[in-house]
């Protein structure tokens, strides 16, 4: 076994170059006879505060404890790594079949989760391991890192200890695109779009609509794509962390007489599997000190309908414990029951595109709007049509009742650094176009 540097003042860490070098030499000779290899990176955040609590002495005892109850759970073959100051990696070569790789990680759980008896302090640690393990396919060292760096990533926002990401499962574009949006989500290479949403008596603007954008290879893209990736690989967590966060700040930078303003973020269907929506929230409210009603939470109705109890309950939650706003997005595509409606805890309708697009046209798409507004304003709930492309629509729509229009006739959704320019000129053109009193 690879033995680290160890010195009186604790475990040397070793450099990624270092690591990467002796994984590349494993690589090729598991792959020479015919084994499986695997990487395990093991983070325990613990240690920071430790080291703040009890001193540096004492957290490097933690540390020292820790590699040695690795060093004995790890076979002849295997090399354990100090890489960061909370961070193990151990590279298991060798491995007769993929799913010893997870029987390695369940030991290495127990092992590190065993009570720590230092000084007179008994502490218990909660490791959270990534790990990637090689398939049929030959594996390059970046790929390999980069797959249990992931894994632990994903570790790291799931109720599991450790995630394992197996080399083969992913077809080649997916994976490529995983670990670009993983590398986006440690670099926060994304950006938030701005949709505006107009009140349809004041014709002024009241919100914006927070839409994520990310350049990938050059090019932007489709939203829809890259969320439907993330909501399978629980990147989807940080992801959203990032949006709510990146919304809240763009509200906490306007200028005094813009503090009207509210924003609204779209949340996953998958956000809904976890905790941490709630204290996400309630966090990135604290840290931007931005009045909690002006966020409004878009959940589709789909997400209302596939698990009603849960979602109704932690909508309840951010509503009545901390007074975000949530809105019924893509009302209407879901088909909800009158029954379930009924029990969604909510202050906002968000009418489909679909059905708004053809309301000059199609006699039943008007029809079917006007009694999604009559549903909205029968249960107190305010309506946002979406989807709004002409003049036309926008008089017709204010006519039938509708609350607050958005569309690409009032805006495209645009950059946040073109915002106050469009509320300056294009949002008091709209205005007078609209013969409505003016911005005030
Ligand atoms: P959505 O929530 O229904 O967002 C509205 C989409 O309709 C946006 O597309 C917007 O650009 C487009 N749109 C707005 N006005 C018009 C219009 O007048 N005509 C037409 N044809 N389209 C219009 P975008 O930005 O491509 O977003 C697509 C979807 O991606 C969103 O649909 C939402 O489901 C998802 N999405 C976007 N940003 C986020 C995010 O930060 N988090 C999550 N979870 N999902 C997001
Ligand atoms: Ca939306
Ligand atoms: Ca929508």
């Amino acid at each position: 076994m690879t033995s680290l540097a160890a010195s009186d003042f604790g475990i040397d860490i070793t450099s990624q170059r270092d690591l990467l070098a002796t994984l590349e030499r494993h690589i090729k000779q598991s792959i020479a006879h015919q084994r499986y290899i695997a990487l395990v990176t093991c983070q325990i955040h613990e240690f920071r505060e430790l080291k703040v609590a009890h001193g540096y002495n004492f957290a490097n005892q933690v540390i020292r404890e820790t590699y040695e109850r690795l060093e004995d759970i790890a076979r002849e073959s295997s090399c354990i790594f100090r890489t960061g100051p909370c961070e193990f990696a151990l590279i298991l070569p060798f491995l007769a079949s993929p799913s010893i790789a997870e029987i390695a990680a369940n030991k290495i759980c127990n092992t590190l989760r065993e009570v720590y008896a230092i000084d007179s302090h008994s502490l218990h640690l909660e490791p959270k391991l990534g790990v990637a393990v090689s398939g049929e396919e030959a594996i390059d060292t970046g790929s390999l890192a980069l797959l249990s760096e992931e894994a632990l990533l994903k570790a790291k926002y799931s109720a599991d200890f450790f995630v394992i990401n197996h080399c083969d499962t992913l077809s080649q574009q997916d994976e490529d695109l995983d670990s670009a949006m993983w590398k986006a989500v440690e670099s926060s290479d994304f950006e938030l779009f701005l949709q505006p949403q107009l009140c349809l008596k004041s014709a002024n603007c009241i919100s914006f609509e927070s839409l994520i954008r990310w350049q990938h290879e050059g090019a932007y893209i489709s939203p829809e794509k890259f969320i439907t990736r993330a909501e399978k690989t629980e990147l989807i967590h940080p992801l959203t962390k990032w949006t709510i966060n990146n919304a809240l700040r763009q509200l906490a930078n306007l200028p005094s007489k813009l503090k009207k303003l509210g924003t609204s973020v779209n949340i996953s269907g998958a956000c809904f599997s976890q905790d941490v929506l709630v204290s996400q929230v309630a966090s990135a409210i604290e840290i931007w000190g931005v009045e909690p009603s002006k966020l409004t939470l878009e959940v589709t109705e789909t997400v209302f309908m596939e698990d009603l109890s849960r979602t109704h309950d932690i909508c309840a939650e951010l509503r009545d414990n901390i007074g975000v706003k949530i809105s019924i997005d893509d009302f209407g595509t879901g088909f909800s029951t009158f029954e379930s409606f009924k029990h969604i805890s909510a202050d906002e309708l968000k009418i489909d595109k679909s059905f708004v697009q053809g309301i000059m046209t199609d006699p039943q798409d008007k029809h079917i709007v006007q009694c999604m507004i009559d549903l909205a304003k029968g249960t107190g709930l305010e309506t946002v049509v979406e989807g709004v492309e002409s003049l036309e629509m926008l008089r017709e729509l204010s006519k039938m009742g509708a609350d607050i229009g958005q569309g690409y006739f009032i805006a495209k959704p645009f950059s946040e650094h073109h915002q106050q320019n469009w509320l300056e000129t294009k949002a008091r053109s709209l205005r007078a176009m609209l013969k409505i009193t003016p911005y005030n």
